[in-house]
């Protein structure tokens, strides 16, 4: 991946038609899914899927961008890197491992550089049983009213209580209450919906067509936002089952590696969550041995990253916001999300590529 400095956008259309290109140059095929509304500057949508391999390979191992809409423009850098990658895609072949390129699981927050989707729902929160009790977060509500306040910037009374909250709960608490889901206000911030969003289906349809014929499947999901600039903290994402944790951590966490963390013990920046897309594999491909993690970098402090999502909260309660503001608050959510700089950059791919390799090695044992 040394290629790696223009393997990544600045904006949808941008890394689409990079991912189209590598994609090509690489000899695939690229199956679209058409996303029903337009992006940010009017362009087409759509989730694009690439397979690197066998159509029958018992070996496959996902790669997927921009669960988190404006999350992408890492995760897209990723993928068009290791698409350009020969070595890489060579050592995936001779390995027998297919390789499934999910871009774009949310193109509308990717274009329009928000995290959500079209609905406003935290794809992330929204794999339930929707004709089963969703969960409640007594916490969240109680922050509502402060979260996304009448106006913005926020005014001090505003400011004051917000710092009041984290002053005696804590930091953790706060980010816990507002970034585990809540299902009861669908203006909110990290809602998860009432039923399955446009991504959800379409996802589920992508893992049916292509894993159902692999008996042994690993998932990288690739992630921004929490955590120390440029590390990326690789997150356990699978049941609370001892021997997929433990595989997982021995792919991707053996000696001298930073460890694997669980949002289950509480060894993971991330809250504890429900309602995650990994859920959907063992749902649309049961026969499989599944093994997964979240690749999840880290760009601002979490409370900046709150902070721009608060803002960009009210942005989208609010058309008719004077555009130099709007302007502000989308460049604030992009730095949240994504670090401009070739340092960060090359900390990103290089990382990635470890996990790509151990995944691979992972699959074959
Ligand atoms: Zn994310």
């Amino acid at each position: 991946m040394s290629g790696f400095r223009d393997a990544f956008s600045s904006s949808y259309a941008e890394a689409r038609q990079k991912f189209l290109a590598a994609a090509a140059d690489a000899g695939l095929a690229v199956e679209a899914k058409p996303h029903p509304l337009p992006g940010l500057h009017g362009e087409a949508l759509a989730m694009d899927v690439a397979r690197d391999g066998h159509p029958d390979a018992s070996r496959l191992l996902i790669l997927s961008s921009a669960c988190h809409g404006v999350e992408g423009y890492c995760g897209s850098g990723v993928q068009v890197a290791a698409l350009r990658d020969a070595a890489w895609r060579a050592r995936a072949a001779e390995a027998g491992v297919a390789v499934l390129y999910i871009h774009a699981l949310n193109p509308y927050g990717f274009s329009h550089i928000r995290r959500t989707t079209q609905e406003n729902v935290d794809l992330n929160r929204n794999f339930h049983d929707f004709s089963a009790p969703l969960p409640v977060n007594a916490d969240y509500r109680e922050l509502q009213p402060l979260l996304v306040p009448r106006n913005w910037p926020p005014d001090e009374d505003n400011v004051r209580a917000i710092a009041d909250y984290i002053a005696r709960r804590g930091e953790k608490a706060y980010q816990s209450a507002v970034t585990r889901g809540q299902y009861e206000f669908p203006d909110g911030l990290f809602y998860g919906g009432r039923a399955p969003t446009w991504s959800n289906r379409a996802v589920r349809e992508v893992l049916g067509a292509h894993g159902r014929r692999a008996g042994r499947i690993a998932w990288i999901d690739f992630h921004t936002g929490l955590g120390p600039s440029g590390v990326g903290e690789r997150i356990y994402a699978g049941r609370d089952d001892a021997q997929a944790s433990a595989r997982a951590k021995q792919w991707w966490g053996g000696d001298g590696q930073t460890p694997v963390t669980s949002i289950y013990d509480g060894s993971s920046t991330s809250a504890f969550l429900t309602g995650l897309m990994w859920t959907s594999i063992y749902e649309e491909c049961p026969q499989a041995e599944y093994t997964g993690m979240a690749l999840e970098y880290g760009t601002v402090p979490v409370l900046d990253t709150l902070q721009a999502l608060r803002a960009e909260q009210w942005l989208n309660a609010h058309a008719d916001a004077p555009a130099p503001l709007a302007q502000g608050i989308r460049a604030q959510v992009m730095r949240a999300f994504y670090t401009d700089t070739d340092r960060w950059r090359e900390q990103i791919v290089a990382q990635a590529r470890e996990s790509l390799f151990q995944a691979v090695d992972g699959l074959r044992a």
